[in-house]
């Protein structure tokens, strides 16, 4: 049995190690000319938020001497580790541009070719599109998404606009308030933050409770301890979400902020907080709240979208109608198609990536039994 899995990432390098120790060929294809490409491109002051036990991949812990929160080099060095370990030999430069249904299996049209195999393993990623912004009017300075930023350098002496309370936002607004940058916010509704540890304990660790209690128990039990942690978001000038974070995960598939010491700056004044952006004129920009102040960069932390129709086909039963994939980490409707790392999840993105490869090659061993 053969697998064609698409992405060089965590996710695709778990899926190939996984299938191959069930005794199915991975064929790796990526459109980079390395792999945890995403990773390479990541800002210079990335460490993970998830703590090193929880962040890595089946077969392999990172070395000693790597830090609690590994850094983004961390990552990248452990990917490359991973690769070699496992054997893994993957077809870099390779952009695949459709997946069609052929015989009992799949067809795989790339930039290099056409490949053939019983099982195919999407793992491209939630985060290859920028969601685009669409704020009212013209801004006069440059408008970067968060995936374009590197380091404040660019920066300096500038007045900053980070629009978005991700992780990503959070981190560099950090980013650029340590390095003295005039750094402001742009939040535009409620928000939720956690720690990014409890008690000494990396705060991923407590998504247990939420597999234990159920999302909404879990809420009711851990809001006392967080609001001791980290506080009331309107003593920051921010406003509560009404949910707690395990429903925001559960019900909306998004990651409350991990606060690694952005309430900090904002709480001493280091970084300053708005809301969402009304109308842009010029370098000026007017918030909803009806004030103004001049801008010379905006960096846009506003996510990104998934859309998988142009690789599958408007009609792939596998996907939503957005374009989304139905399921992540479990089968789909179509046999032998599988989505690696597509859902959100509390535990940590790279703990929940493992599981869900794991999951993929112990079905897809299913499927070649029957053939056999
Ligand atoms: C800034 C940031 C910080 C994060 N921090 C953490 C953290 O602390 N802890 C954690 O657990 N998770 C974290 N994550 C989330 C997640 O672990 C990473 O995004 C991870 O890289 C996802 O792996 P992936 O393999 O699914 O996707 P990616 O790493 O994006 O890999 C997808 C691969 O697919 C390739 N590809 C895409 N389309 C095609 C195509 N058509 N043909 C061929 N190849 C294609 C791309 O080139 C890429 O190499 C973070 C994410 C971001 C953005």
């Amino acid at each position: 049995m053969k697998a064609v899995i698409v992405g060089a990432g965590p996710a695709g390098l778990a899926a190939a190690a996984c299938l191959k120790s069930k005794g199915i060929t991975p064929v790796i294809l990526d459109r980079a000319d390395c792999v945890a490409s995403s990773w390479r491109n990541h800002y210079d002051c990335l460490h993970l938020h998830t703590a090193r036990g929880r962040s890595t991949l089946p077969g392999l812990s990172y070395p000693k001497g790597v830090g609690r929160y590994p850094s983004r080099d961390d990552v990248i060095a452990y990917m490359q580790a991973y690769t070699t370990h496992h054997g893994l030999t993957p077809q870099l430069g390779c952009a695949v541009e459709r997946i069609t249904p052929h015989g009992d299996g799949w067809q795989i049209t790339h930039s290099g070719g056409v490949e053939t195999a019983d099982i195919v393993v999407v793992a491209t990623g939630v985060n290859g599109t920028p969601r685009q912004p669409d704020w009212p009017g013209q801004f006069t300075g440059p408008i970067l998404h968060s995936s374009d930023y590197k380091t404040p350098a660019p920066f300096a002496g500038q007045r900053v606009l980070v629009v978005g309370f991700g992780n990503s936002g959070g981190d560099i607004a950090l980013d650029l308030a340590r390095a003295g940058v005039d750094v402001t916010m742009s939040v535009r509704g409620p928000v939720n933050i956690l720690p990014k540890q409890l008690f000494g304990i990396p705060i991923t660790s407590f998504g247990l409770l939420t597999k234990m209690l159920g999302y909404k128990l879990a809420d009711i039990l851990t809001a006392p301890v967080l609001r001791f942690a980290v506080g009331r978001p309107e003593s920051y000038g921010l406003r509560s979400m009404s949910k707690g974070p395990a429903a925001l995960v559960h019900e909306d598939d998004r990651i409350p902020l991990i606060d690694v010491g952005t309430l900090g700056a904002i709480k001493e004044g280091r970084i300053a907080v708005k809301p969402g952006i009304a109308q842009m004129n010029g370098s000026e920009l007017r918030f909803s709240d009806g004030t103004s102040a001049p801008f010379d960069a905006i960096i846009a932390a506003i996510g990104y979208t998934v859309d998988l129709r142009p690789l599958l086909g408007p009609d792939c039963a596998a996907l939503d109608p957005t374009g989304r994939p139905l399921a992540s980490g479990a089968p789909t409707p179509e046999r032998g198609l599988y989505f690696c790392s597509f859902k959100v999840s509390p535990d940590g993105q790279l703990f929940s990536t493992s599981q869900e490869a794991i999951a993929i090659a112990a079905h897809a061993a299913t499927l070649t039994r029957k053939a056999a």
